[in-house]
């Protein structure tokens, strides 16, 4: 199943050997691979949950690598189950939980920017985390990038302004605008399991007709998400992660909703117009 994208990954190994490219040179081995990068660039481990089917999708396509950023450590999730107190101990458990849901999707290793969990609000952070962003996106050189929208699945201020640097450096053209935002579709979300699973504030919801990317995906792809899940043992209780898989199921239904952040047709790829 993962043969192609190791073939790829081979191949363009075989390119750096042979011309002695240098990884800041890594846009002419994709060139000459034919390869294409899908970075997903979220706030936390586990955030990319919200994207799991559409990653686990991609990574299994031929000559396509997808790369997980994420900008802060997560060293405030502290929950009653798992015990770890909040700081380094935290942030350690959720590095190795993310390279682990990292690896049940076919991605590579998470880059992990590691930012104070919930303290990207001030001008100092978010200029150097812009900064971190940005060089993230010009060695990996990425030709789509899925993040939050501005709604952040639910409101939370790390994802907003995660989603806000992003754009900010997509719409001043330093990135490429194949930029999409995952999105909850607003008819699929009125369900008693979902207001069953007690986040801290009520989902944010879009209007179904703005989502106009939808990316289909395989019940193999959503074992594989469900996997990379099952990797956030300090986030989520079995219960729970259990209640996502179920949720992602229903409001998705096999085909992952996006909306790209300046319109445009409608779509069901996110590398072509
Ligand atoms: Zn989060």
């Amino acid at each position: 199943m993962r043969l192609p994208p190791l073939v790829s990954r081979t191949v363009a190994l075989v390119f750096v050997v042979l011309t002695g490219a240098v990884p800041g040179r890594a846009q002419e081995a994709a060139a000459v691979t034919g390869a294409r990068t899908l970075l997903a660039v979220f706030a936390h481990p586990d955030d990319e949950t919200m994207a799991g089917p559409l990653l686990a999708h991609y990574a299994r396509g031929p000559n396509t690598r997808v790369h997980l950023a994420i900008v802060t450590n997560g060293n405030k999730g502290v929950t009653p189950f798992a015990k770890i107190p909040a700081g380094e101990a935290l942030a350690a458990a959720r590095a190795k939980e993310a390279e682990c849901a990292c690896t049940a999707l076919g991605a590579e290793p998470p880059v992990l920017l590691g930012f104070p969990d919930g303290g990207l609000a001030s001008m100092q952070v978010l200029a150097q985390a812009t900064a971190q962003v940005r060089a993230t996106i010009d060695r990996l050189r990425p030709d789509a990038i899925v993040t939050w929208g501005p709604d952040g699945g639910y409101g939370h201020p790390d994802h907003r302004l995660v989603s806000a640097i992003v754009t900010q450096i997509v719409q001043a053209g330093e990135a490429t605008s194949h930029l999409f935002y995952v999105g909850l579709p607003k008819s699929r979300m009125d369900s008693d399991a979902i207001k069953a699973l007690h986040f801290p504030a009520p989902f944010a919801p879009v209007l179904d007709k703005w989502l106009n990317v939808r990316i289909a995906y395989t019940p193999d792809d959503a074992a594989r998400a469900k996997q990379s899940l099952e990797c956030h043992k300090s986030q989520f209780t079995p219960e729970t992660m259990a209640v996502i898989t179920m949720l992602t199921d229903r409001v998705h239904q096999g085909r992952l909703h996006l909306r790209s952040w300046d319109g445009g047709p409608e779509r069901n790829d996110v590398f072509t117009r």
